[in-house]
């Protein structure tokens, strides 16, 4: 079976930023590091954290001192606010890229666009988008929500879309509309993991995306691997492959999320080679009863 791996894989930038972040904190001081929500979409990495010292918690009010790490997602500006009135101590990981996000869409509403961003509601990310537009913004997940009101629209994107989905709802506004502006907020990380589980998809018959299964980034890989009409399994570690996934299959693939450490693709790779291992060890006894 032959087993490849995308080029792209392990943690991107923003991610080991807050995680960098979130330890350097944890060393320089003995009050209490909180995470308000996951710092990054992957709860084998939380764990880790969280046996560091470095505790998630879903709402503020389970914090009652110490240091609130800002995810790479970024967060709503009234829970700043909050976190302030409560004198705890703000220390911001957002990721420079959805910051970006966040002025372009500023910016846009200060230009007088009627502005949307593309991407999920519940998404952190988007709910901090929305946030610094002080709900100025509209979410669409894609053209259908559209109500357009204004002559003038302008666009940005959560950084983990798909560049169709942005391309989809851009041929919708161009011939609808006198003036468009788009600032394709996608992070370069994240079109090139794309573009590459995109065309692995079509040379497998097997593709295996390796992360969380709340992470956005590696559902939509996993999206895209399913759209090239590719077998694809979404799985967050190496204990819940499957030996019958390989049955008849001569070419698998593994594409990983930006949140997903190195140590757990090593795992999964690990358990390819052991399955391959196996499955040629099986076609040797076959074939030697065979010339028996
Ligand atoms: S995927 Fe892109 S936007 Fe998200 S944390 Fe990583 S670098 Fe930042």
């Amino acid at each position: 079976m032959e087993i490849k791996l995308a080029k792209n894989m392990g943690f991107c930038f923003g991610v080991k930023r807050a995680i960098r972040i979130a330890r350097q904190v944890r060393r320089e001081t003995k009050e209490k590091v909180w995470t308000l929500g996951h710092i990054i979409h992957n709860p084998q990495v939380v764990r880790k954290l969280e046996e560091e010292g470095i505790i998630a918690v879903d709402d503020l009010s389970e914090i009652d001192t110490g240091y609130v790490i800002i995810r790479s997602h970024g967060v709503h500006p009234d829970i700043l606010k909050r976190i302030r009135e409560r004198n705890l101590k703000e220390v911001d990981a957002t990721c420079p890229l959805v910051k970006k996000a966040q002025e372009r869409a500023k910016q846009l509403i200060s230009e007088g666009y009627e502005t949307y961003v593309i991407g999920e509601r519940a998404h952190p990310e988007v709910i901090s988008i929305v946030g610094e537009t002080e709900g100025k913004v509209r979410v669409i997940d894609s053209a259908d929500d559209l109500k357009i009101k204004n002559s003038k629209v302008g666009l940005v994107v959560q950084t983990t879309q798909s560049q169709d989905n942005l391309n989809k709802v851009v041929d919708y506004l161009l011939p609808r509309i006198l003036e468009i502006k788009v600032f394709n907020t996608i992070c370069d990380v994240t079109s090139k993991r794309q573009k590459e589980v995109k065309k692995l998809a079509k040379k497998s018959d097997v593709v295996i995306v390796v992360g969380g299964k709340r992470s956005a980034n590696t559902s939509r890989l996993a999206g895209i691997a399913r759209e090239e009409g590719c077998v694809t399994y979404h799985i967050e570690e190496a204990s819940e492959i499957k030996n019958k996934w390989f049955t008849d299959v001569e070419r698998v693939s593994i594409a990983s999320g930006a949140s997903t450490p190195d140590w757990i693709i090593k795992g999964v790779i690990k358990k390819l080679k052991e399955i391959d291992a196996n499955k040629e060890e099986v076609l040797h006894e076959r074939r030697v009863k065979f010339c028996n």
